[in-house]
């Protein structure tokens, strides 16, 4: 059976998120999601109708000759959620890592199954914890620890807070990313405003930053870098 993915876009850019903020990077940004979350920066992604279908043979060609002209050693299958594309990336991780590409998932972090199929291919894993909150959405919160616990060395965490966080439910996946493995480098994302998204509060930032640091060791505070840099 031929596989094919809708790619709703391949770039090279500045990671502007998370552990690897700064490194330049190719992304190839997968249409679709499986969630709707209320402070999403890639509306566009979620419907695959403006997107092209591509074969993993064919997108590696895209991602390597993109690569090699500017210098970038990693890519970033984002999306939409690229875990719905699990089995072409299954096909296209192999390919890129010939090119000597490392492989960075960035990711909604609910679907372990998918996770698990892909686990050994990819280098790093960039998951969020959703809050309810923030996404206007019901807790994943069985979800999330499954996912976690697939491949906890390879995964870094990322929870995007908004004014209508609350520290109970941030406390509570704080206490998620703890039980799994507590050496996780855990980010605090203040949202970023925009229609309809507000950030929360410097004190809200504050005291979470400190409820997090009682159980976690490696918390940080990072806003998005890339609309603040003026880059995609
Ligand atoms: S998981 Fe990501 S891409 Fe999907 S709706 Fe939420 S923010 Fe948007």
């Amino acid at each position: 059976m031929k596989i094919s993915a809708p790619v709703a876009e391949i770039f090279c850019s500045l990671q502007g998120e998370g552990l690897y903020m700064g490194q330049r990077q190719v992304f190839l940004r997968f249409a679709g999601c499986n969630l709707r979350c209320g402070y999403c920066d890639e509306p566009a992604s979620l419907d695959d109708a403006a997107a092209r279908a591509m074969t993993p043979q064919e997108a590696a060609a895209a991602v390597v000759k993109l690569a090699r002209s500017k210098k970038a050693s990693d890519v970033s299958l984002t999306g939409g959620e690229p875990l719905l594309r699990h089995r072409f990336i299954k096909a296209l991780a192999p390919l890129l890592k010939k090119a000597g590409l490392r492989l960075h998932l960035e990711t909604n972090g609910v679907l372990h199954r998918e996770l698990k199929a892909v686990a050994p291919l990819v280098d790093v894993v960039a998951m969020d914890i959703k809050l309810p909150s923030a996404t206007g959405q019901r807790a994943r919160w069985a979800d999330h620890k499954r996912f976690f616990s697939v491949v906890p060395e390879k995964t870094f965490i990322k929870t995007v807070v908004t004014n209508r966080t609350g520290l109970p439910e941030f406390a509570r996946a704080v206490r998620l990313a703890a039980s799994v493995w507590d050496g996780v480098p855990f980010f605090i994302q203040p949202a970023t405003a925009r229609r309809g998204v507000r950030p929360p509060s410097a004190s809200f930032v504050a005291e979470a930053s400190c409820l997090a640091a009682a159980l976690l060791p490696h918390v940080k505070v990072l806003p998005q870098q890339h609309p603040i840099w003026g880059v995609k």
